[in-house]
Protein backbone atom coordinates (compact mmCIF):
# COMPACT_ATOMS: atom_id res chain seq x y z
CA UNK A 1 0.00 0.00 0.00
CA UNK A 2 0.71 3.54 -0.66
CA UNK A 3 0.15 5.00 2.75
CA UNK A 4 0.59 8.62 4.30
CA UNK A 5 1.95 9.32 7.59
CA UNK A 6 1.39 12.47 9.35
CA UNK A 7 3.39 13.28 12.10
CA UNK A 8 5.86 10.34 10.83
CA UNK A 9 9.01 12.28 12.43
CA UNK A 10 7.81 12.08 15.84
CA UNK A 11 8.05 9.37 18.23
CA UNK A 12 5.11 6.90 17.43
CA UNK A 13 5.10 8.03 14.00
CA UNK A 14 8.55 7.18 13.54
CA UNK A 15 8.21 3.80 14.28
CA UNK A 16 4.81 3.31 12.76
CA UNK A 17 7.27 4.33 9.70
CA UNK A 18 9.84 2.15 9.96
CA UNK A 19 7.75 -1.00 10.86
CA UNK A 20 5.81 0.25 7.41
CA UNK A 21 8.72 0.44 5.41
CA UNK A 22 10.38 -2.70 6.69
CA UNK A 23 7.34 -4.56 5.95
CA UNK A 24 7.50 -2.91 1.99
CA UNK A 25 5.11 -0.79 1.78
CA UNK A 26 5.52 2.91 0.23
CA UNK A 27 5.50 5.03 2.81
CA UNK A 28 5.35 9.15 2.49
CA UNK A 29 5.74 10.92 5.94
CA UNK A 30 4.06 14.42 6.39
CA UNK A 31 5.33 16.52 9.15
CA UNK A 32 5.80 20.06 10.30
CA UNK A 33 9.12 19.44 12.36
CA UNK A 34 8.10 20.98 15.02
CA UNK A 35 8.51 18.35 17.33
CA UNK A 36 9.17 15.45 15.17
CA UNK A 37 13.23 15.11 13.72
CA UNK A 38 14.23 14.48 10.22
CA UNK A 39 16.62 11.35 11.08
CA UNK A 40 13.77 9.58 12.34
CA UNK A 41 12.38 9.23 9.39
CA UNK A 42 14.07 5.72 8.50
CA UNK A 43 12.12 5.01 5.48
CA UNK A 44 10.21 6.58 2.48
CA UNK A 45 10.12 10.65 1.79
CA UNK A 46 9.07 13.19 4.09
CA UNK A 47 7.45 15.65 3.29
CA UNK A 48 7.53 19.13 5.35
CA UNK A 49 4.23 20.64 5.76
CA UNK A 50 1.66 21.35 8.25
CA UNK A 51 -1.69 19.78 8.37
CA UNK A 52 -3.38 23.51 8.99
CA UNK A 53 -2.19 24.06 5.22
CA UNK A 54 -4.79 23.13 3.37
CA UNK A 55 -3.68 23.66 -0.32
CA UNK A 56 -0.70 21.49 0.71
CA UNK A 57 -2.60 18.80 1.52
CA UNK A 58 -4.48 19.03 -1.67
CA UNK A 59 -1.66 19.05 -3.51
CA UNK A 60 0.07 16.38 -1.89
CA UNK A 61 -3.06 14.00 -1.69
CA UNK A 62 -3.74 14.98 -5.74
CA UNK A 63 0.08 14.25 -6.50
CA UNK A 64 0.49 11.09 -4.78
CA UNK A 65 -2.69 8.74 -4.25
CA UNK A 66 -2.52 7.37 -1.31
CA UNK A 67 -4.69 3.90 -0.37
CA UNK A 68 -4.37 4.91 3.66
CA UNK A 69 -3.89 7.58 5.93
CA UNK A 70 -2.26 6.96 9.64
CA UNK A 71 -2.76 10.37 11.35
CA UNK A 72 -0.64 10.60 14.47
CA UNK A 73 0.38 14.36 13.78
CA UNK A 74 -1.27 16.11 16.94
CA UNK A 75 0.01 18.11 20.40
CA UNK A 76 0.23 15.83 23.00
CA UNK A 77 0.87 17.79 26.57
CA UNK A 78 -1.96 17.81 28.81
CA UNK A 79 -0.61 20.24 31.10
CA UNK A 80 -0.28 22.41 28.23
CA UNK A 81 -3.86 22.27 26.73
CA UNK A 82 -5.29 23.32 29.86
CA UNK A 83 -3.24 26.34 29.40
CA UNK A 84 -3.58 26.75 25.95
CA UNK A 85 -6.82 24.68 25.08
CA UNK A 86 -7.29 26.76 20.94
CA UNK A 87 -3.98 25.27 20.34
CA UNK A 88 -5.13 21.72 20.73
CA UNK A 89 -8.80 22.68 18.91
CA UNK A 90 -6.24 23.99 16.16
CA UNK A 91 -3.59 21.13 16.02
CA UNK A 92 -5.63 18.58 16.94
CA UNK A 93 -9.21 19.10 16.21
CA UNK A 94 -9.32 21.74 12.84
CA UNK A 95 -6.37 19.86 11.44
CA UNK A 96 -7.87 16.59 11.46
CA UNK A 97 -10.95 18.08 9.75
CA UNK A 98 -8.26 19.28 7.11
CA UNK A 99 -6.91 16.32 6.53
CA UNK A 100 -10.54 14.03 6.59
CA UNK A 101 -11.58 16.55 4.03
CA UNK A 102 -8.29 15.55 1.90
CA UNK A 103 -9.19 12.18 2.22
CA UNK A 104 -12.83 12.59 1.13
CA UNK A 105 -12.14 15.01 -1.92
CA UNK A 106 -9.03 12.24 -2.77
CA UNK A 107 -11.11 9.43 -2.37
CA UNK A 108 -8.61 7.91 -0.13
CA UNK A 109 -11.05 5.76 2.14
CA UNK A 110 -8.68 4.28 5.05
CA UNK A 111 -8.20 6.33 7.72
CA UNK A 112 -6.05 5.13 11.23
CA UNK A 113 -6.53 8.23 13.94
CA UNK A 114 -4.19 8.12 17.00
CA UNK A 115 -6.75 8.53 19.92
CA UNK A 116 -6.16 8.33 23.57
CA UNK A 117 -6.88 7.14 27.03
CA UNK A 118 -7.79 10.71 27.87
CA UNK A 119 -11.06 10.73 26.17
CA UNK A 120 -12.54 9.10 29.18
CA UNK A 121 -11.67 11.54 31.76
CA UNK A 122 -11.75 9.67 35.02
CA UNK A 123 -12.98 6.38 34.85
CA UNK A 124 -16.15 5.31 36.85
CA UNK A 125 -14.65 2.00 36.85
CA UNK A 126 -10.85 0.48 35.64
CA UNK A 127 -9.81 -1.55 33.72
CA UNK A 128 -12.27 0.98 31.25
CA UNK A 129 -13.74 -0.78 28.45
CA UNK A 130 -14.38 1.23 24.57
CA UNK A 131 -18.33 1.36 25.83
CA UNK A 132 -17.04 3.54 28.97
CA UNK A 133 -18.49 6.99 28.91
CA UNK A 134 -16.24 9.57 27.22
CA UNK A 135 -15.74 12.65 29.60
CA UNK A 136 -12.23 14.43 28.99
CA UNK A 137 -11.32 16.38 31.70
CA UNK A 138 -8.74 18.38 29.72
CA UNK A 139 -8.68 19.95 26.06
CA UNK A 140 -6.22 17.32 24.98
CA UNK A 141 -8.23 14.72 25.70
CA UNK A 142 -11.62 16.57 24.28
CA UNK A 143 -9.76 17.31 21.59
CA UNK A 144 -9.03 13.91 20.77
CA UNK A 145 -12.62 12.69 21.74
CA UNK A 146 -13.65 15.23 19.03
CA UNK A 147 -11.85 13.75 16.11
CA UNK A 148 -13.59 10.19 17.47
CA UNK A 149 -16.97 11.86 16.73
CA UNK A 150 -15.96 13.69 13.37
CA UNK A 151 -14.84 10.30 11.81
CA UNK A 152 -18.20 8.97 12.94
CA UNK A 153 -20.08 10.87 11.39
CA UNK A 154 -18.03 11.61 8.54
CA UNK A 155 -17.65 7.46 7.91
CA UNK A 156 -21.67 7.64 8.47
CA UNK A 157 -22.15 9.31 5.16
CA UNK A 158 -19.49 8.85 3.39
CA UNK A 159 -17.00 5.70 2.07
CA UNK A 160 -14.61 6.77 4.91
CA UNK A 161 -13.84 3.36 6.82
CA UNK A 162 -11.30 4.13 9.87
CA UNK A 163 -10.03 2.53 13.09
CA UNK A 164 -9.29 4.77 15.80
CA UNK A 165 -6.89 3.59 18.43
CA UNK A 166 -7.12 4.47 22.16
CA UNK A 167 -3.12 5.17 23.50
CA UNK A 168 -2.81 4.37 27.07
CA UNK A 169 0.66 5.56 27.99
CA UNK A 170 3.17 4.73 25.27
CA UNK A 171 6.71 4.51 26.15
CA UNK A 172 9.85 2.32 25.22
CA UNK A 173 11.39 2.51 21.92
CA UNK A 174 13.08 0.69 18.87
CA UNK A 175 14.75 -2.63 19.35
CA UNK A 176 18.06 -1.64 17.80
CA UNK A 177 17.98 2.12 19.45
CA UNK A 178 17.44 3.90 15.86
CA UNK A 179 14.49 5.97 17.28
CA UNK A 180 12.84 6.98 20.44
CA UNK A 181 11.19 9.78 22.23
CA UNK A 182 12.89 12.91 21.73
CA UNK A 183 11.07 15.63 22.89
CA UNK A 184 12.57 18.86 23.69
CA UNK A 185 10.74 19.77 26.33
CA UNK A 186 9.69 16.15 27.60
CA UNK A 187 7.14 15.98 30.30
CA UNK A 188 6.20 12.18 30.41
CA UNK A 189 7.38 9.93 33.54
CA UNK A 190 9.50 7.55 32.27
CA UNK A 191 11.39 10.00 30.01
CA UNK A 192 11.95 12.70 32.81
CA UNK A 193 12.79 9.47 35.30
CA UNK A 194 15.48 8.66 32.88
CA UNK A 195 17.03 12.05 32.14
CA UNK A 196 16.79 12.52 36.09
CA UNK A 197 18.79 9.22 35.88
CA UNK A 198 21.22 10.51 33.74
CA UNK A 199 21.45 13.19 35.58
CA UNK A 200 20.15 15.90 33.27
CA UNK A 201 17.40 16.99 35.92
CA UNK A 202 18.30 17.32 39.63
CA UNK A 203 15.42 15.98 40.65
CA UNK A 204 11.87 13.86 39.31
CA UNK A 205 8.93 15.64 40.81
CA UNK A 206 6.27 12.90 42.08
CA UNK A 207 2.71 14.66 41.16
CA UNK A 208 0.50 13.70 43.64
CA UNK A 209 0.52 11.35 46.55
CA UNK A 210 -2.78 12.13 48.02
CA UNK A 211 -5.26 9.83 44.98
CA UNK A 212 -7.32 7.35 46.01
CA UNK A 213 -4.74 5.03 45.06
CA UNK A 214 -2.85 2.07 47.01
CA UNK A 215 -0.10 4.34 47.48
CA UNK A 216 -1.14 7.69 46.72
CA UNK A 217 0.30 8.22 42.93
CA UNK A 218 -1.65 7.96 39.62
CA UNK A 219 -2.11 4.72 38.19
CA UNK A 220 -1.07 4.62 34.10
CA UNK A 221 -1.08 1.15 32.20
CA UNK A 222 2.22 1.22 30.17
CA UNK A 223 2.47 -0.23 26.80
CA UNK A 224 5.77 -0.59 24.70
CA UNK A 225 5.60 1.63 21.20
CA UNK A 226 6.21 -1.34 19.25
CA UNK A 227 2.99 -3.64 20.99
CA UNK A 228 1.03 -0.64 20.06
CA UNK A 229 2.80 -0.79 16.49
CA UNK A 230 1.50 -3.88 15.68
CA UNK A 231 -1.66 -2.62 16.58
CA UNK A 232 -1.67 -0.23 14.04
CA UNK A 233 -0.64 -2.73 11.54
CA UNK A 234 -3.35 -5.29 12.23
CA UNK A 235 -6.25 -2.39 11.96
CA UNK A 236 -4.61 -1.73 8.82
CA UNK A 237 -5.28 -4.75 7.80
CA UNK A 238 -8.64 -4.99 8.64
CA UNK A 239 -9.66 -1.81 6.62
CA UNK A 240 -7.36 -2.89 4.02
CA UNK A 241 -9.22 -6.30 3.92
CA UNK A 242 -13.04 -4.11 3.95
CA UNK A 243 -13.54 -4.08 7.60
CA UNK A 244 -15.51 -1.30 8.89
CA UNK A 245 -15.12 1.37 11.55
CA UNK A 246 -13.96 0.53 14.69
CA UNK A 247 -12.79 2.01 18.01
CA UNK A 248 -10.06 0.09 20.07
CA UNK A 249 -8.29 0.30 23.20
CA UNK A 250 -4.54 -0.58 23.23
CA UNK A 251 -2.95 -1.14 26.49
CA UNK A 252 -1.90 -4.08 28.46
CA UNK A 253 -4.19 -4.10 31.10
CA UNK A 254 -2.40 -3.80 34.32
CA UNK A 255 -1.45 -0.22 35.75
CA UNK A 256 1.70 1.09 37.87
CA UNK A 257 1.42 3.87 40.40
CA UNK A 258 4.05 6.90 39.76
CA UNK A 259 6.19 5.56 42.68
CA UNK A 260 6.26 1.97 40.85
CA UNK A 261 7.82 3.27 37.89
CA UNK A 262 10.26 5.49 39.73
CA UNK A 263 11.09 2.10 41.11
CA UNK A 264 11.47 0.74 37.93
CA UNK A 265 13.34 3.28 36.35
CA UNK A 266 16.26 3.03 39.54
CA UNK A 267 15.76 -0.95 39.20
CA UNK A 268 16.60 -0.85 35.50
CA UNK A 269 19.18 1.78 36.05
CA UNK A 270 21.09 0.50 39.16
CA UNK A 271 20.86 4.49 39.87
CA UNK A 272 19.02 5.70 42.85
CA UNK A 273 18.30 9.04 41.19
CA UNK A 274 16.41 12.21 43.56
CA UNK A 275 12.55 12.20 43.58
CA UNK A 276 10.54 14.56 45.48
CA UNK A 277 7.01 14.80 46.55
CA UNK A 278 4.95 17.52 44.93
CA UNK A 279 1.76 19.09 44.52
CA UNK A 280 -1.02 17.29 41.52
CA UNK A 281 -0.23 18.38 38.07
CA UNK A 282 -3.65 19.77 36.73
CA UNK A 283 -5.42 17.63 34.12
CA UNK A 284 -4.24 13.84 35.88
CA UNK A 285 -7.04 11.44 36.18
CA UNK A 286 -6.26 9.27 39.84
CA UNK A 287 -5.87 5.63 37.16
CA UNK A 288 -6.15 4.73 34.04
CA UNK A 289 -6.14 0.99 33.19
CA UNK A 290 -7.17 -0.47 29.54
CA UNK A 291 -9.48 -3.45 28.85
CA UNK A 292 -7.72 -4.30 25.29
CA UNK A 293 -9.97 -7.45 25.23
CA UNK A 294 -11.72 -5.85 22.10
CA UNK A 295 -8.94 -5.45 19.91
CA UNK A 296 -7.70 -8.76 21.00
CA UNK A 297 -10.30 -10.38 20.06
CA UNK A 298 -11.55 -8.75 16.72
CA UNK A 299 -7.79 -8.13 15.25
CA UNK A 300 -5.77 -10.62 16.98
CA UNK A 301 -3.81 -8.16 18.66
CA UNK A 302 -1.32 -10.58 20.95
CA UNK A 303 0.82 -7.66 22.73
CA UNK A 304 4.28 -9.68 23.37
CA UNK A 305 6.54 -6.74 25.21
CA UNK A 306 3.92 -6.49 28.47
CA UNK A 307 7.17 -6.12 31.16
CA UNK A 308 7.57 -2.87 32.79
CA UNK A 309 11.80 -3.06 33.24
CA UNK A 310 11.57 -4.01 29.42
CA UNK A 311 9.78 -0.96 28.39
CA UNK A 312 12.32 0.66 30.86
CA UNK A 313 15.17 -1.16 29.44
CA UNK A 314 14.98 0.08 25.65
CA UNK A 315 14.01 3.33 26.77
CA UNK A 316 17.15 3.69 29.09
CA UNK A 317 18.80 2.45 26.33
CA UNK A 318 17.94 5.37 23.94
CA UNK A 319 18.56 7.60 26.48
CA UNK A 320 22.00 6.88 26.43
CA UNK A 321 22.63 6.48 22.97
CA UNK A 322 21.13 10.13 22.72
CA UNK A 323 23.46 11.69 25.10
CA UNK A 324 26.35 10.46 22.96
CA UNK A 325 25.28 11.98 20.04
N1 LIG B 1 4.20 12.24 36.47
C1 LIG B 1 4.95 12.60 37.57
N2 LIG B 1 6.09 13.31 37.38
C2 LIG B 1 6.53 13.69 36.14
C3 LIG B 1 5.76 13.31 35.02
C4 LIG B 1 4.60 12.59 35.21
O1 LIG B 1 4.60 12.30 38.71
O2 LIG B 1 7.57 14.36 36.07
C5 LIG B 1 2.97 11.48 36.65
C6 LIG B 1 1.73 12.16 36.08
O3 LIG B 1 1.16 13.04 37.04
C7 LIG B 1 0.84 10.96 35.77
C8 LIG B 1 1.82 9.86 35.42
O4 LIG B 1 3.09 10.28 35.94
O5 LIG B 1 0.15 10.57 36.92
C9 LIG B 1 1.97 9.66 33.93
O6 LIG B 1 2.19 10.93 33.34
P1 LIG B 1 2.71 11.10 31.86
O7 LIG B 1 2.92 12.57 31.62
O8 LIG B 1 3.86 10.19 31.63
O9 LIG B 1 1.51 10.55 30.97
P2 LIG B 1 -0.07 10.93 30.95
O10 LIG B 1 -0.73 9.87 31.78
O11 LIG B 1 -0.24 12.31 31.47
O12 LIG B 1 -0.42 10.80 29.51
Amino acid sequence: MKILVTGGAGYIGSHMVRTLGEQGHEVVVYDNLSTGHRESVLYGRLVVGDTADTAALDHLFGAEGFDAVAHFAASIVVEESVREPLKYYRNNFCNAVNLISACLEHHVDKFIFSSTAAVYGIPSENPVTEKSALSPINPYGASKAMVEQALRDVSGVSSLRYVALRYFNVAGADALSRIGQKYKDATHLITLSLKTALGLRPQLSIFGTDYNTPDGTCIRDYIHVDDLIDAHVLALGHLASGGGSKVYNCGYGSGYSVKEVVGAVRRVTGIDFRAAETGRREGDPPALVADSALIKKELGWKPSRNDLDFIIRTAWEWEQKLQKC
